[in-house]
């Protein structure tokens, strides 16, 4: 049976993944960009969230998806070789209104099954968290929080789908989905006919026009909300050990302050309703990311230089109506699966979906699902320079002189590791780009943005793949980077 799966997305990706343990499926993976993982998975928060901020009364399935991907997540993490930490969360209150509202999360993780969830105050609080502001009166405790790297997650999950037989088709778009006597045939792409027997439905914030495309939900409508955010360097003089954010409202989860995985302080996001029509590109704007200072200023007692910024960005949650996330297998047309308007928590809980998805897939199409024996969890990533002895170094380079040479200072990224990424971007598929071989290697994530080894890792990318160097792609992402330096200024857009 050939499953075809529009979106290499978390939830794309994660889908593809758990299908490929199963015997008798041929899965693909279509993706309209050149690389995977550049959609709402890649510009978010990267929180793996507990699960007691979903309501269990008005999103049953989101709740309990959350709360199973949550536990999920720190097998897949291991087995993937993603990038994760686990330090458990603060929701802060700074009011006696705000302490009332965000009590009602420690009710929500008892409907949930969410375990340790707890108020701190005082002495507890600031042993918990020493970087919490002064102004807070205290927190909600979740310790089973965590934060992975959210592109290097799409990145490892399809990596690993494809070693279990997935394929990948990068820069084909889906224009439609076609149905012939009620039953799906296939999508008709931009690369021409793809025949399939089952069509899942990812495509994020698009998600609603390949549905309607297949003649169904047709009052469905997926708007874009940007959620923007401050991205500073390692070196800030006040850096959070757990994940703070603030008491959530109505719209969003409140305003993060967190540790990356890779070390960077994150401050964000907002939530802004845009038009329809915006669904294309994000900027960044003035008044929004002066609301995450103003937000983040109740979460730290020290907010960063603005020297320290790295970049801004922002990112657009696929919100559906009324937050409700749309997964159903339909009959008519047989075939058709929409897993639609994932928005948040679609990162937490997306490993959760696919099995969920898989289960829908076997119930209503008469699929059965038999493990494959020879079904390998694992995924190694790049092996790295950065953060080894010199005596480890000494090793690696005696194996490959390539590690010794360094092509990016400010993450010590060696040449070996760029080509390792090159070669990573061709077994997946996906098109040899400056960003995709920056997201795998971290060559020009650091303070200069690329400004220094931008140019060797081109010069390594054109001799690699054969593209002059003046065609190499940077295919940044669609949505938009801000112009820090504007920032800095006081005159971002
Ligand atoms: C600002 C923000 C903060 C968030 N924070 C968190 C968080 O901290 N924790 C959490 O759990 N969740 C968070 N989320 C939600 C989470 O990021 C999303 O739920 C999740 O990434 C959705 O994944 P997806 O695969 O459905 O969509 P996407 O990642 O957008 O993937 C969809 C893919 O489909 C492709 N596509 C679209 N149309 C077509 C077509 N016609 N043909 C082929 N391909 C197509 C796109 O190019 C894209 O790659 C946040 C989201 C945002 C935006």
């Amino acid at each position: 049976m050939r499953v075809v799966i529009v979106g290499a997305g978390v939830v794309g990706a994660s889908i593809a993944r758990v299908l490929s343990m199963y015997e008798g499926l041929d899965v693909l993976i279509v993706e309209r960009m050149p690389d995977v993982g550049w959609g709402a998975s890649k510009a978010n928060t990267s929180v793996i969230h507990p699960g007691h901020e979903e309501d269990p009364r008005q999103h049953p399935l989101r709740a309990r998806l959350c709360v199973e991907g949550n536990r999920l997540w720190r097998r897949w993490a291991e087995e993937l070789e993603i990038p994760a930490r686990w330090p458990g969360e603060l929701m802060v209150f700074t009011t006696p209104e705000e302490e009332r509202e965000a009590m009602r999360y420690v009710e929500l993780a008892r409907l949930n099954g969410v375990p340790g969830v707890r108020p701190v105050y005082g002495a507890e609080l600031r042993a918990l968290e020493p970087a919490v502001s002064e102004q807070a009166l205290g927190a909600i405790y979740a310790p089973t929080a965590g934060t992975v790297s959210p592109f290097e997650a799409v990145i490892a999950i399809v990596e690993n789908a494809v070693e279990n037989g997935v394929r990948l088709l990068a820069e084909t778009e889906v224009k439609r989905v076609v149905v012939e006597g009620g039953a799906v045939r296939g999508v008709e792409t931009s690369r021409g006919f793809i025949e399939a027997d089952v069509v899942v439905n990812a495509a994020g914030l698009h998600a609603d026009e390949v549905s309607h495309s297949a003649g169904v939900e047709g009052d469905f409508r997926i708007r874009p909300r940007r959620g923007e955010y401050l991205l500073y360097d390692e070196a800030v003089p006040v850096k959070p050990a757990r994940i703070l954010h603030t008491t959530p409202t109505p719209l969003t989860k409140g305003v993060y302050a967190l540790t990356t995985v890779h070390g960077n302080l994150l401050l964000g996001p907002t939530a802004e309703d845009l038009p329809y029509e915006a669904k294309g590109s994000a900027p960044t704007t003035r008044q929004g990311l002066e609301h995450v200072l103003r937000e983040a200023s109740k979460l730290l007692r020290e907010l960063p230089p603005r020297a320290k910024l790295v970049r801004t960005f922002a990112g657009l949650r696929p919100e559906p109506p009324g937050g409700e996330w749309l997964i159903r297998a339909y009959d008519d047309p047989w075939g058709f699966v929409n897993v639609a308007g994932i928005r948040s928590p679609g990162l937490t809980a997306a490993p959760a979906i696919a099995h969920y998805v898989a289960g829908l897939i076997a119930e209503r199409y008469g699929v059965e699902l038999r493990r494959k024996r020879r079904w390998n969890p694992r995924r190694r990533g790049i092996r790295r320079v950065a953060g080894r002895s010199l005596e480890e170094v000494d090793a690696m380079v005696r194996e490959n002189p390539d590690y010794g040479e360094i092509v990016c200072y400010c993450r010590m990224v060696s040449k070996a590791e760029v080509l390792e990424a090159v070669e990573r971007i061709r077994r997946i598929g996906a098109r040899v780009t400056l960003d995709g071989v920056k997201f795998r290697s971290y060559a020009g994530f650091g303070r200069c943005q690329g400004g220094f080894c931008r140019w060797r890792v081109a010069l390594l990318v054109s001799r690699a793949t054969g593209v002059p160097m003046h065609a190499v792609p940077v295919a940044t992402a669609p949505y938009g980077l801000g112009d820090v330096k504007a920032l800095l200024r006081g005159e971002a857009q």
